[in-house]
């Protein structure tokens, strides 16, 4: 059933004008948006939205958003077990190794629970770097969800995905599952790949037409490192190399300078802020207001389960907000409509999908999240006037614990709080014993090899 009526919400669009339907409802048939607000519906639409072949949603006490893009994210398996270590010491010692004793079964068992996790907690639409992605494809379409698939290459290190099984999964996966899977180009970093792969990864991605997904700028000391072996910063190196041509999005971005900010403002290039990732690894503070000021596209990520431990997004707006106070000393930094914003509309925009989602707009897919107001944590609610406090109850209050329904495309994925298109239990009792195969396997493999920090020299 994609043709549903949701009334007696308080609808927030994110359409760019900070407007809010109270009461609002929002008319879907055939899985698209076709009116929004109640007057629109009585006016336009009278027999659709009397007829009794549809299903109706009372939506009262519940604000309705658009769903959230997480467009940073690695499926995995590592949750709580690596904690309390700097960036470059955790992936050669935990990460890597257990890239190294990944198999595609237990990688697609990863991407089960991240799917899931996920949509239940509110989130429609991820960018995942992972590997052996064909089972990634296989959970999001079981799943329901919205997923963009940028595989780990890397060509420095022979446990990663390769830019010929990056090319075969455009092959079979460039646009799958009704347009709601779809491939793109990944590179791990730049230490982790030769500059002729990253022409390679352009050139792939100009001939499928796809956006290019890599991580940069994380940490203080790969921008000096990019400087002292490249003569550049990463951002500069980017360019030169020819990945901002087309569409990019770069996870992270903390440390760009304002010539940086220049070539992404120039080559529309996005970035993923990631603040819970960033604060847990001690990676800085990304300059977010500063960067959508000069007008980039800067999108919303949770990172993986490792960095975070969790894939909420509703919590990600909250620390995202309180990162920007904290580290501009300035309490107007991190409004709660901004986070907002990130995770929807600007998330879409960075992946491409601005066409098709991330508002709740007429003529767009219905990619809808209901949040529960009616919990404890959110008195008072006041709904309109000067003291409306719907939208900071979502970033500051809220929880994806909060979210009760989930829509992509009109099909209703999670009911009452629970997910409705896949067993849950089931997924999370394959990952568990995913998880203990992957650690046997690693811990068999002994020592970890010596990755980039370690062969630079660098005494992390
Ligand atoms: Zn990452």
């Amino acid at each position: 059933m994609t043709d549903v009526l949701l009334e007696n919400a308080i609808v927030v669009p994110c359409e760019g004008n900070r407007t809010v339907f109270d009461p609002g409802s929002v008319l879907v048939l055939d899985g698209r948006i076709v009116a929004c607000d109640r007057a629109e519906l009585v006016a336009q639409h009278p027999a659709a939205a009397a007829s009794s072949s549809i299903d109706r949603v009372d939506l009262a006490g519940h604000l309705l958003i658009p769903g959230l893009h997480n467009a940073h994210l690695h499926s995995g398996l590592l949750r709580g077990t690596a904690e309390s270590l700097a960036l470059w010491e955790w992936l050669e010692q935990h990460v890597d190794p257990a890239h190294r004793a990944l198999t595609p079964e237990i990688a697609e068992a990863a991407s089960w629970m991240a799917y899931t996790e996920g949509l239940r907690s509110g989130t429609t639409s991820v960018l995942d770097m992972w590997r052996f992605m064909e089972g990634s494809a296989r959970a999001a379409e079981g799943i329901g969800i919205r997923a963009t698939l940028a595989p780990y290459t890397a060509d420095k290190y022979g446990w990663f995905e390769t830019m010929a099984t990056n090319r075969r999964l455009l092959e079979t996966h460039r646009t799958a599952a009704d347009g709601r899977v779809r491939a793109w180009v990944g590179l791990e970093h730049m230490f982790y790949c030769s500059p002729e792969m990253f022409r390679e990864a352009a050139a792939l991605a100009e001939e499928f037409d796809v956006g290019i997904h890599t991580h940069s700028s994380e940490t203080v000391w790969e921008v000096e490192e990019s400087v002292r072996q490249f003569g550049k910063r990463p951002i500069e190196v980017f360019a030169d190399r020819g990945i901002l041509d087309g569409r990019a999005v770069i996870a992270h971005g903390v440390w760009l300078d304002d010539t940086e900010i220049g070539v992404c403002v120039d080559r529309g290039t996005a970035v993923t802020h990631c603040p819970c990732s960033n604060m847990k690894l001690s990676s800085g503070a990304a300059k977010v207001g500063k960067y959508r000021e000069a007008g980039m596209t800067v999108a919303l990520g949770t990172d993986g389960e490792k960095e975070n431990n969790n894939l909420d997004m509703i919590e990600e707006l909250k620390f995202g907000a309180l990162l920007a106070k904290l580290s501009t000393a300035d309490p107007a930094a991190g409004d709660p409509w901004d986070l907002l914003e990130m995770a929807t509309r600007e998330g879409a925009k960075a992946l491409g999908l601005d066409d098709v989602t991330g508002t709740i707009e007429v003529g767009k897919d219905a990619d809808l999240v209901a949040v529960d107001l009616g919990a404890i944590h959110f008195v008072p609610l006041f709904r309109s006037g000067a003291d409306a406090n719907a939208v900071a109850h979502l970033v500051f209050s809220a929880s994806g614990r909060d979210v009760s329904d989930v829509w992509v495309k009109g099909r209703r994925l999670v009911e009452n709080g629970e997910v409705i298109s896949v067993d849950i239990t089931a997924v999370a009792e394959r990952a568990q014993a995913a998880a203990e195969e992957l650690f046997e396997r690693r811990r068999a493999l002994g020592e970890p090899v010596a990755g980039p920090a370690a062969q630079l020299g660098k005494s992390v």
